[in-house]
């Protein structure tokens, strides 16, 4: 079943940064058979095709000359429980938190540190989303994808996805995989992780000595509620820069100039620092040129105030880049995918 074309289409809807660039081709897949049929459609027209989900994770510089075709397939379902161990599925389309909170609402806990995330389920494998000390990866079962080269589908396991911090072998090969349905590994009983201290002390403010999945998921959507900017209100795509991985030595060195340096042992003489308060640090938040900006509370999100192009973050992004590399010898890598 072929799901109709449409031409010359707007995606400033489908993308959270709000970027006004057209798509030469732009469809929904509601379905397997439908994702097939648009694959092959394009093939026959020897067209590339960008595959979407929420847009929240994009940076589109330029229109898009390819066939867009958006994910939209729902369904979620629990696949088996034994004791204390439940699978539960989801189609690539499904919204990633609605999906999330339905999984709380059934009883199972291990989603419950990345509630708010935006984006869907599809997409999520792709950078291994993670927040608050919890990745994809700690409750992956497994996932279903198409292989772009041979139409096959091909079940992937923990190994094979070679999830990394906010990297896989799917981002690694950007175009090869299109994901259709991922499942989680959840659990009955809550094995609570509140290594960051804004959860800790938001639940104690609120007297929760105890807290329940639910609990967690609550006063993590009320955190990032106050710290994150919402994309309907001002476009962005979260975090613009991951968080560089830099030897001890280094992380010491700039200790020696910086003694307020936010920095976490990684292991094996490795240091994770905060892109965030490199970037503060070096002046940058509530920067703003023209539309394109630094958010003002929060210095790892690159803003578009209304009419920034992709092209003028990027630009912004480089110049970021180039200020941390000068001022502290770190290499900034930027998350968001960009096109
Ligand atoms: P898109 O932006 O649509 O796509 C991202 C990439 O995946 C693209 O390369 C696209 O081609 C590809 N893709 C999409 N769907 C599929 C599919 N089914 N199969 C194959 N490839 C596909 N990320 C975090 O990790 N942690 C956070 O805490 C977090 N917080 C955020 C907060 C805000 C306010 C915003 C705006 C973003 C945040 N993000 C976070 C980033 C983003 O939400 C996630 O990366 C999310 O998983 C992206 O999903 P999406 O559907 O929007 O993907
Ligand atoms: P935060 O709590 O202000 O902390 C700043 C940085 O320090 C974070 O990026 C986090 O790294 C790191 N950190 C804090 N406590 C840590 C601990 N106990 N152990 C190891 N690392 C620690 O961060 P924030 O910006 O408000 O974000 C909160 C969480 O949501 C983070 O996990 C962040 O990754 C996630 N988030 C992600 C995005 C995105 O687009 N990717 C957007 C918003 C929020 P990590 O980032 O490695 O966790």
């Amino acid at each position: 079943m072929t799901a109709a074309w449409q031409e010359r289409v707007s995606l400033k809807p489908f993308n959270t940064f709000g970027i006004d660039v057209d798509a030469r081709y732009f469809t929904q897949a509601h379905s397997d058979d439908e994702v097939r049929a648009a694959l092959a459609s394009a093939a026959q027209r020897q067209l590339p095709v960008l595959v979407i989900g929420g847009g929240s994770n994009l940076l589109l510089t330029q229109d898009v000359d390819a066939l867009v075709l958006h994910m939209a397939s729902r369904g979620r379902r629990v696949l088996s429980e034994q004791g204390e161990r439940v699978v539960v599925e989801a189609e690539a389309g499904e919204p990633w938190h609605p999906f999330v909170q339905w999984s709380l609402e059934q009883g199972f806990s291990g989603l419950e540190n990345l509630s708010l995330i935006p984006g869907t389920v599809g997409a999520a494998p792709m950078q291994n989303v993670g927040a608050y000390g919890v990745e994809i990866k700690d409750v992956f079962a497994g996932l279903t994808a198409l292989d772009r080269e041979t139409g096959e589908l091909r079940d992937f396991t923990l190994e094979e996805c070679a999830f990394g911090y906010r990297d896989s072998v799917f981002k690694r090969t950007p175009g090869r995989w299109l994901i259709l349905r991922v499942r989680f590994a959840l659990a009955r009983t809550l094995q609570a992780h509140l290594d960051y201290g804004p959860v800790r002390q938001r639940l104690q403010e609120q007297g929760v000595e105890q807290p329940s999945a639910q609990d967690i998921s609550d006063a993590i959507c009320s955190i990032r509620r106050e710290k994150l900017p919402d994309p309907l209100e001002l476009g962005n795509a979260g975090s613009f820069f991951k968080n560089p991985v830099v030897s001890a030595a280094l992380s010491e060195q700039i200790r020696v100039w910086y003694p307020g340096v936010v920095a976490y042992p990684q292991g094996e003489g490795q240091v994770k620092l905060a892109a965030g308060w490199l970037i503060e640090q070096a002046g940058w938040k509530g920067y703003r040129d023209g539309d394109a900006g630094v958010h003002r509370l929060q210095s790892l999100v690159l803003v578009n105030y209304g009419q920034a192009s992709g092209a003028q973050l990027h630009a912004l992004a480089r110049k970021i880049q180039a200020d941390i590399l000068e001022r502290f010898g770190v290499e900034l890598e930027m998350e968001p995918n960009l096109y």
